[in-house]
């Protein structure tokens, strides 16, 4: 069978063309998908993962009772995770740290990236892919090699990579600590350190702003940061793409909106996150419509209290404030998984259940359910969890 118009739950972009062949329950060929998709789409075995309880395997059932008995104990139990898996499972998440007075948090994929108090982008105006395709005539990606982790994140905005003629395109300018594919095809490439960032951010917007500022880069990074303005100055509409590299502290967060506020008095300019993690923008748009905060929210008053400073996975771990996680939809979280007493194995998100995930410009997508699924969704298997702790 051939199924058409797929949406690729590779990365989120969530290009939502690719044509997929499938025969007995198996992925056989993708067709209009990127070599990262393909290599995705092929490698999904069939295998049934067993749940485990203390690494022995038990029936589905069995786990679920055990686990139900072991979270209605819990007074300060944190959920934690949910940045890879599907908007469905987010919201039973929530309802579950509701019901148990707990708190819950978002992990992405890079965690430091989540390490200051700031958490904009449902708040933000923003754009939508389409628009900058049609309307961006500069690009400044800033810590992030979208060829790489985005790969057909460049040719949806009109930028051919193989064509080495510079044709009529936006202007492409990368800024990063590393030489990258994207900045191998960019007009203009600033290699500066990750430390360096925010005194660039800092020097860059006095420029912007027309004045002077002595600062303390050295002189190779002020010219090409002055060229870097003249670029910004001259665009009709620019699109800044803000890597997870960038993105790792307070100072310099707040320093890309300051840049994005002063461009906008005279320029149209739109800031964009360039985040790895599939769906952890739709984490936070789920937790601000549930709980009226994006991340770091506690019930334990019975009612949703936010706490940055309090209700990070990493303060309530290192302040020993929890008697139980319960971590899904992050498989990088392997510190807290490696002495998991419980496990419940669930479905291929976007491969194996309807999923709504949210791409870069906060644009929800449906995938489809490609395979049969071996194993319940994250959501069924929250809900029935809720539904199975309400017995207790
Ligand atoms: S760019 Fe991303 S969403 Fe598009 S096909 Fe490749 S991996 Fe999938």
């Amino acid at each position: 069978m051939i199924i058409e118009k797929v949406v690729c739950p590779f990365c989120n972009c969530l290009c939502d063309t690719l044509v997929v062949e499938v025969e007995d329950n198996k992925i056989r060929k993708v067709e209009e998908a990127c070599p990262k998709a393909v290599k995705g789409f092929l490698n999904t075995g069939r295998k049934k993962i067993r749940s485990l309880v203390n690494s022995y395997p038990v029936s589905f059932t069995e786990a679920l009772s055990r686990l139900s008995q072991v979270l209605s104990t819990r007074k300060q139990l944190l959920i934690c995770g949910l940045a890879e898996t599907d908007s469905e499972a987010q919201m039973e998440a929530i309802k579950l740290a509701q019901s148990l007075g707990g708190s819950i948090d978002l992990v992405p994929f890079a965690p430091e990236f989540k390490k200051f108090h700031l958490s904009p982008w449902p708040l933000l105006p923003t754009c939508t892919l389409g628009e900058v395709k049609h309307k961006a005539d500069f690009l400044l990606f800033w810590g992030g090699d979208p060829l790489t982790s985005h790969p057909r994140l460049l040719p949806l905005l009109g930028i051919n990579p193989a064509k080495q003629k510079r044709e009529k395109r936006p202007t492409l300018v990368v800024v990063d600590s590393i030489p990258t594919a994207t900045s191998a095809i960019a007009d203009l490439f600033i290699e500066i350190q990750e430390e360096a960032f925010f005194p660039a951010l800092t020097f860059l917007r006095a420029e912007l702003g027309e004045k002077k500022n002595s600062g303390s880069l050295k002189d190779e990074y002020k010219l090409k940061l002055g060229k870097l303005a003249q670029m910004m100055a001259g665009a009709r509409y620019g699109v800044i793409f803000v890597g997870e590299a960038a993105w790792k502290s307070y100072c310099l967060a707040s320093q890309f909106f300051k840049a994005w506020q002063q461009l906008n008095f005279r320029l149209g300019f739109q800031l964009l996150p360039l985040i790895e993690s599939l769906n952890y923008l739709g984490g936070e748009m789920v937790m601000t419509w549930q709980t009226g905060y994006p991340y770091a929210v506690n019930f334990s008053a019975g009612y949703p209290r936010f706490g940055p400073q309090e209700y990070t996975v990493d303060r309530l771990v290192k302040n020993q404030e929890v008697d139980g996680i319960l971590t899904f939809g992050a498989d990088h979280l392997t510190f807290y998984a490696e002495d998991a007493e419980l496990f419940l194995p669930s479905v291929r998100l976007g491969i194996e259940t309807e999923s709504t995930i949210y791409r870069m410009d906060q644009i929800p997508f449906s995938t489809s359910k490609l395979l049969s699924p071996g194993n319940p969704t994250q959501a069924q298997i929250l809900q029935a969890l809720r539904e199975e702790i309400s017995k207790c």
